[in-house]
Parts: C-alpha cells; structure tokens; sequence
C-alpha cells in the first residue's frame, strides 16, 4: 500500500509539473518512478531497508531521496511545495481530452478557475470567449469532455479492481476462516471497467471453528449460531486495514469503501447454493434472463438459492450443476454477455478460448534505448523466468522524442545488442522489434529498408489525435499496406478513464488488415485494453490474428499480460486467434536463414 502513496505523490507531482509547463522528461521521469513503485512485487520500506533505491533501474537519485524523506519523515517536502502551486480541484481540469496543461494554466490564471464546477459555470456565463487562442470550437470540446469525465466518474479500471478483490479475498480467507470466495459482477466477468466490485463467500460450517470469537451472545441453537459466524465475518470484512468507510454491515451483507475509494460487498451465503449465487451474481442480467427463459421452457425455476423442480431443489453448489440442469456446458464467465454464448453453448459450439499457458511470448516491450527502465537483458531474462519462450524489444522511434524515441543508428546499436544476447540464450529468443511511429501522412519513421532487418514491427499513431474519422482512417490503412508492418498497435488510442478513442472506422480497418495479412494488437495495458473485446471479435470473423502485448516498460508489467488474455476471452478470441500464442519461428522466418 506505501508503494501506491508514493506513486500517487509522484503522478500528481507529474500533473502539477505539467500544468506549470516544466520540462516534459523530467514530468515523464516521474511518470515512470511511480509505475515502477506499483509494479514493485515488494513493499518499497522493506526494500529500502536493505538496498539503496537508486539501484533500482529508472529511479534516479533525486527521487530516491524524494521517496526516503517520505519513508522516514512521513513527509515528501517537494510533494507539499508542489500542492500548494495550484488549487486542488485543478488537477481534475487533466482529465478533460483536449484540454491540455498550458490551457489549464491560462484558465487558473487568467480566469481564476479552481475546478470543474468553476470551469463549467465560467463556459455557461460565456466568460471564456474572447479568450485569445480558445474559440467557439475549443469551448464546445471543453464541454463534450466535461461530459465525458462526468460520464465515468466512479468507474474502476480492471486493473486496479481485481488486484484490490484478490487482496481482500486473501485476508478474508486468513482471518475469517473461509474458504470458498469468489469475485462476482462486471468484475469476475472482466469489463474493462467496473462500477463496485462484488465479492461471494460461503459460510463455513457451524463445526469448524472461527479464528476469534467476538463479543456476541452465544446460543445453543443453529439459527442463532448462523448469524452470529454470518455477522463475524461481515464484522472482519469491515474490519480489514484497507476499509476506509462501511456502508453497511449486516448478518450477510456488508459493504465498505476502501482507502483508494472503491465500494466493496461482501455477500455470505450457505454453501449449498454458493454455486447458485456466484452464478446469478455474476451475471450480465441479460444472460440470466435468457437462462431463466431456459429454464421456463423445461419446467425449472432458478434463482440465488437454486434450479428447482417444484420445491426440489435440483443444483446449486456449483456453477457447472446450474448450467448441466439446462443441458448446457459451464459458459466462461468473460462470455456471459447475452453476445450469443447461451445458443453456442446450446449447440456445443463455444469456443475454446485462451489461457495464460498458450501465450508463449510478449510482443510489446521497451528496454532503456527508448523510455523503458530495464536493459534487453533484463527484459529477456524475466521473460525467460516466467517461462516464455520471446520477447519482443519494440522501442519507440524517433519522433516520439518525449518518450526516448530512438534514431536509425542507435536502432542498429541496439540490434547488435539483440544478436549478443541470443548467442549467449538457448531456448529463448529477443525479437528484434520496433513500435515505429505512424506520422501524419500514414507514412512510417523509419525508411524500409530500416523496417526489414527487423523480426516485428508494430506501427502505431502518437501524435495529431484530432483528425477527422475519414482521414485518421486513410492514415492508419496507409500504414497497413506497408509491407514490413507486422501490427498496429493500439488502435484507437484510448486510455480508460483519460482519454477518448480517436476516430476510426473500425471494419474499414479490418478489412484492410484481412487484405495485407496484418494482425491487430490487443494492448493489455489496463488503461488501454485496445483493441476492446467487439472489435476482438469483428477481428476474429475476419480472420484476422491478434497480437496481444503488455507495453512493458519494466519486467514487472509482463504480468499485465493477464488483463489482455481476459479482454481477448470476452471477444472469444482461442490460441488460434492468438499470435503470440505461436512459436517462435513464426516471427524469425526471413531474418533468421
Ligand atoms: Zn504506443
Ligand atoms: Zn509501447
């Protein structure tokens, strides 16, 4: 949990930095202190008590410091100068596409606007017109953002809900006594984004003893006993040192609001109809619907507790009884959406649908020649660890100089830097890689004859995000035809939460990609998660492949790898469908004779 305060300081620190207009490296520097600290498997006090953090690769020694004044003191004095520079409601205004630092600074100010609601009654009295530099246009993007971040306020990426679920089931599971929890809702099912999260626990049995006993009545008969073990676990759920607020606290149900701001119930159930409820609760509503039509037809009726034939009760304790009373086979979570998963399940046709086993290799990761922290060995060598079997080393290029885009020689250097460690690896490959920028025109940033000497090339857009659908269109197919480019990378460039899609007109893109043989990449970076799962699935009835990545910036990203895998299983996307589902020599043909 110290590693994500810290983060938090740095991040805002990096806010507020841009909206004073300061140097975008060291804005970007802080950028990366704070994923390495939430990447960090250990906590940064333990790790800080044996080793000096500047040895960790891109902390440098100014934030080093930063960050051991806040282990020592409690205090990160640069952190509160920072905070004071500009009104706290201000680093809201960041969230706003289109809106960007130097123009929250000139409302700050000039306008004397302190935070959204000032923002939105300064464009409503017409106070911002006249304004050099922000026209009509600029005003009425302005307030398509604000509805925009309006729009998803309260929405929790994946990313952080699930980390933050398993958290909570692990310390229920060690001071409760349980056994049996599972995540529910939106979150089990792996949206990108997610209202509350739902946790489900069984109640343990009435003979097995609780780990404490609390200061409640005792009483001999069973009812009793139920609620009191109900309420003790309720009680330790709202009790747990991430709960910063309870909601609610009953016999079965409590519900908490924990320290970074999510809202988490806890439902406890008897263990009879566990598999009943993990069902109904998981949801989505429109694929409940349809099985309770299902079971309409055959005389059933289900709900939390159960399939009943009349009042017997037919299954219920696990979720694959429910769906066996149906005549179906257990559908996957991630495809219960109502997307036409009831009627393939029906006829035993769903898709066999990727795991975390069938991914033999990462292909979207940055070593230290562009803005990554780690050097190609020590990408290579975590990825190894983890058991795959490559990586591909895709740095950006020159034009992205603000995240250390690298020039054709340095290209070379790094390449040559490849060759040596694969001659000193056996069974683990370094794919030469690059994510060129696509500029304006759809051409690429490197010539040719600089693209073909490389294993893997992902060509993605950085830059002039408002270009009309049609153009932004034509510039990214422009790309496609290039015969070198292997992937687009993050399509629409979304970032959850942050940042709308830019315009693109998706089937167009697919066709093209159908035509030139090029694949499309899911990007498992939570922010992204881009391609989404529908376009996952137009990619597959297309037959296009797609190449899921993390965009590693340090080993530790590789395990976002996950986030994509769900993504993919929710556009029923198989390890057919999959690139780096395929071996190595699939990306060394050509360069490798
Ligand atoms: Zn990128
Ligand atoms: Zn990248």
């Amino acid at each position: 949990m110290i590693n994500q305060d810290i983060a938090i300081m740095f991040d805002t620190m990096a806010d507020i930095m841009e909206i004073r207009g300061e140097n975008p490296f060291r804005i970007n520097s802080y950028r990366k202190v704070a994923t390495i600290l939430r990447d960090m498997p250990e906590d940064i006090g333990d790790f800080a008590g044996s080793h000096p953090i500047e040895k960790i690769p891109g902390i440098g020694k100014s934030s080093a410091a930063k960050i051991r004044e806040y282990l020592e003191t409690g205090q990160m004095s640069d952190y509160q100068k920072r905070l004071k520079s500009v009104p706290p409601g201000a680093l809201k205004l960041l969230e706003i596409p289109d809106v960007g630092p130097k123009t929250i600074a000139r409302l700050i100010d000039e306008k004397g606007i302190t935070d959204m609601t000032s923002l939105e009654e300064a464009i409503e009295k017409g106070r911002l017109e006249g304004m050099p530099g922000i026209g009509a246009k600029t005003i009425q993007k302005m307030k398509k953002g604000i509805a925009f971040v309006k729009s998803y306020k309260g929405r929790i990426l994946l990313g952080e809900a699930m980390p933050a679920a398993k958290e909570i089931i692990a310390a229920l599971k060690e001071h409760a006594g349980l056994k049996q929890l599972e995540v529910a809702g939106s979150l089990r099912r792996g949206r990108e984004t997610i209202g509350d999260v739902d946790i489900l626990a069984a109640e343990t049995d009435t003979n097995e003893p609780t780990n404490e006993s609390l200061p409640c009545s005792r009483s001999d008969q069973p009812d009793h006993e139920k609620a009191r073990r109900g309420r003790h676990i309720i009680k330790t759920f709202t009790r747990l040192p991430m709960c910063a607020e309870t909601l609610a606290e009953g016999d079965t149900k409590g519900s908490i609001r924990t320290k970074s701001g999510m809202q988490v119930d806890l439902r406890v159930v008897p263990k009879e109809s566990f598999g009943a409820a993990l069902q109904y609760f998981t949801g989505s509503k429109e694929h409940n619907v349809k099985l309770r039509s299902l079971a309409a037809e055959r005389g059933l009726k289900i709900n939390e507790y159960g399939v009943f034939r009349g009042e017997e009760k037919i299954a219920g304790k696990d979720e694959e009884s429910i769906y066996a009373s149906l005549d179906l086979p257990f559908i996957p979570p991630q495809l219960r959406e109502d997307r036409g998963e009831v009627e393939a399940a029906g006829a035993d046709e769903l898709p066999k649908l990727i795991e975390q086993e069938h991914i033999k290799g990462d292909l979207h990761a940055h070593c230290t020649f562009s803005d990554g922290a780690m050097t190609v060995e020590e990408m290579a060598h975590a990825a190894a660890k983890i058991g795959y079997r490559y990586v591909a080393i895709t740095d950006h290029s020159k034009n992205l100089t603000v995240a250390g885009g690298i020039d054709e020689d340095e290209l070379k250097e790094r390449n040559e830097l490849i060759d040596r460690v694969n001659a000193e690896t056996d069974g683990f490959s370094v794919l030469k890689g690059t994510e060129v920028d696509i500029l304006k025109d759809g051409s690429l940033d490197y010539a040719d004859s600089v693209l073909e000497e490389l294993d893997w090339v992902i060509a993605s857009i950085h830059d002039h995000f408002n270009m009309s659908e049609s153009r932004m269109t034509e510039r990214i197919i422009y790309a496609i035809r290039n015969p070198h480019v292997d992937c687009i990378g993050h399509l629409t460039g979304r970032l959850l939460n942050r940042r709308e899609p830019y315009p693109v007109t998706v089937h167009e893109i697919i066709e093209a990609c159908s035509e030139h043989n090029t694949a499309l990449e899911l990007n498992a970076h939570p922010e992204r998660l881009d391609i989404n799962d529908i376009t996952c699935r137009e990619a597959k009835k297309a037959g296009i492949m797609v190449a899921i990545g993390t965009d590693a910036h340090t080993a530790a990203q590789y395990g976002l790898m996950r986030f994509g895998i769900t993504t993919a299983r929710r556009g029923w996307l198989g390890p057919g469908d999959i690139l780096n589902a395929k071996p190595c020599g699939f990306f060394l043909q050509g360069h490798d004779a």
